[in-house]
């Protein structure tokens, strides 16, 4: 399938006649970039360990550097508990990372964080630290920063060759169809402030916060498609809108993705703002990557290259071998400490830990599904020309496509003096195939094939003028993304397991929540270092 959309781009482009835009086109060599990749195959073909060279001590060593490792590192910092050293891992600040070229930054990853809701006031008390949110954080609509909330247009969608404001068309569809969007918002709108027989909110963030009232666990046992088919919404539209919104926050499709987990989208996020709309976001030119740099300089910057091996409980606690990758050579060192926090993927921790089953976690049985995703930045030399009905937006949808749309990265400094060059960000998740599907194609595309499917929303909005435009073109390949919430995933009783897990080793990352945003990673981390500083 992939192949074939690349042969049609190819095709279409000769049709039309513009040999120079096809050869610009052919110009262009994407750089790729395969993060944890080397590292992987590196571990999965290890026979014997390489001896370590020397021993490093700290009193507790987070192992990993994305959004729950920083977490807990800023936790810990913060409530003075500073003897903790983090180890990075095959990518500093992992799915949250991001790149620039020159002093235009992107995202290579996460771009958006919603405001968070009053459950999510482990959120709301980092944002205040850093000096996101200004004032009264536990109040209903606190204070943000106005550089980092989302500022209009905020999203566009092309449909039928015109661009409309927003996700979902408004026009140019039967009204039947529109007035089940409109039931559809209502629904998710009530259901959005509704309340289990347990007094909880039915879907809230941190998701734990969320009711466990039967008729949520029943809810996760179906799929989205389902649930969507049993209230009887049977709009194409809508059908896609919802299915964008899975493969957007999860990397499957609506069929795939439990109904608890679809509904968790549209209900359980926005939060209010003193001096914003409710739900805004908060978002950064380089996405969230600035945020958890920000996390990371507030927790000390005790961050260390490396990547763990091998993790085992000793006498005096935990000792986790790692290697470092220097100019083709191969160094390993030992971390000792009294206590670790393992904030790595769960299907990276079940190969370094071979005793993960002891803490209740059967690898076989409940290691989540990982969805693979592309990333891609493209610097424009200029802006494109737009189509005039609605302008260039934050995020730019195309309606039907199988891609997620793209990012402008620049959108929040458009206000002040608008760039000259910019980024795009083209996101995909690869929901069309079986994961080892889609990654054994990732492995093997060629770089060619890897672009034609990253710009499709792109050449979409743009035709030929796009490749003109280009400068060039970075893609990041995420095989292993993010966990996805099949139906059935709030009763993985391993990931119950691990979250619990209170001895030397400790667990964070988005994958206990089985699926991943940045509020269930931080939750994730925060709860490490309470229970390291016995608050938990
Ligand atoms: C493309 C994409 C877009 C997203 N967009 C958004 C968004 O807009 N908003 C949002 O809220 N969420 C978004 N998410 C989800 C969000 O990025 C994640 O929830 C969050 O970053 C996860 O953080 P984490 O710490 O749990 O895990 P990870 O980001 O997976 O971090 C894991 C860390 O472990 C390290 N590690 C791996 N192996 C080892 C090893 N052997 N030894 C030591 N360390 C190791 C890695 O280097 C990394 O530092 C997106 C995710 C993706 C993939």
């Amino acid at each position: 399938m992939l192949r074939r959309s690349f042969l049609l781009g190819a095709g279409a482009a000769l049709a039309l006649g513009s040999a120079a835009a096809f050869r610009r086109w052919q110009e262009i060599t994407p750089v790729i970039h395969a993060p944890g990749r080397m590292e992987g195959h590196f571990l999965r073909d290890l026979k014997t360990l390489p001896g370590p060279s020397h021993e490093v001590k700290t009193d507790v060593a987070i192992l990993g550097s994305g959004v729950a490792g920083l977490t807990a590192a800023w936790k810990l910092n913060r409530e003075g508990h500073r003897n903790f050293l983090v180890i990075d891992g095959p990518q500093a600040y992992g799915n949250a990372a991001g790149g620039s070229y020159g002093d235009l930054a992107y995202p290579t990853g996460a771009h958006y964080l919603p405001l968070p809701t009053a459950e999510s006031m482990h959120v709301r008390e980092l944002l205040h630290d850093l000096g996101i949110l200004l004032r009264n954080p536990s109040s209903a609509h606190p204070y943000y920063d106005e550089r980092f909330l989302l500022h209009g247009p905020h999203e566009r969608v092309l449909f039928e060759g015109k661009w409309h404001e927003g996700v979902l068309p408004k026009e140019g569809l039967p009204t039947w169809e529109l007035q089940e969007h409109e039931r559809f918002a209502a629904l998710t709108a009530k259901l959005r402030q509704e309340r289990g027989a347990d007094g909880k909110r039915l879907f809230a963030l941190p998701s734990t916060a969320s009711s466990n009232d039967p008729s949520m666990q029943a809810l996760d046992r179906i799929g989205m498609k389902q649930w969507l088919q049993q209230n009887n919404f049977r709009s194409p539209a809508l059908h896609w809108y919802v299915d964008y919104g899975c493969r957007d926050d999860y990397g499957i499709s609506h069929d795939q993705t439990s109904a608890w987990a679809g509904l968790h989208y549209f209900c359980s996020r926005g939060g209010g703002a003193e001096n914003a709309e409710d739900g805004t976001l908060l978002t950064w030119p380089g996405g969230l990557s600035p945020l958890v740099a920000a996390m990371d300089k507030a927790a000390g910057s005790r961050r260390r290259p490396g990547t763990v091996i091998s993790v085992k409980e000793v006498a005096t606690g935990v000792e986790a071998l790692c290697v470092e990758f220097e100019a083709g050579q191969v160094r390993s060192f030992v971390v000792k400490a009294r206590r670790a926090i393992c904030a790595m993927p769960l299907f990276v921790a079940a190969r370094v830990m071979p005793s993960l089953r002891a803490f209740g976690f059967d690898p076989q049985s409940h290691m989540p599904s990982y969805a693979p995703w592309l990333v891609a930045n493209f610097l424009m030399r200029e802006f494109p020309q737009e189509r005039p009905e609605a302008p260039l937006s934050w995020d730019n949808v195309v309606y039907g496509s199988k891609g997620l749309g793209y990012v402008l990265s620049t959108h929040q400094d458009i206000r002040v003096t608008p760039p000259g060059k910019t980024v795009f960000t083209a996101y995909h998740a690869l929901a069309g195939q079986t994961p080892r599907e889609a990654r054994g194609w990732l492995e093997s595309a060629a770089p060619e094939a890897l672009l034609e499917l990253a710009s499709q929303d792109l050449r979409a909005a743009y035709g030929l003028q796009f490749s003109r435009c280009v400068e060039r073109a970075d893609i990041t390949l995420r095989a292993h993304a993010m966990c996805s919430p099949l139906p059935g995933f709030r009763s993985n009783a391993g990931l119950h397991a691990l979250r619990d897990a209170d001895g030397a080793i400790l667990f964070a990352h988005a994958d206990l929540s089985g699926f991943s945003v940045f509020e269930e990673a931080a939750w994730w981390g925060c709860q490490a270092a309470l229970k390291v500083l016995g608050k938990g």
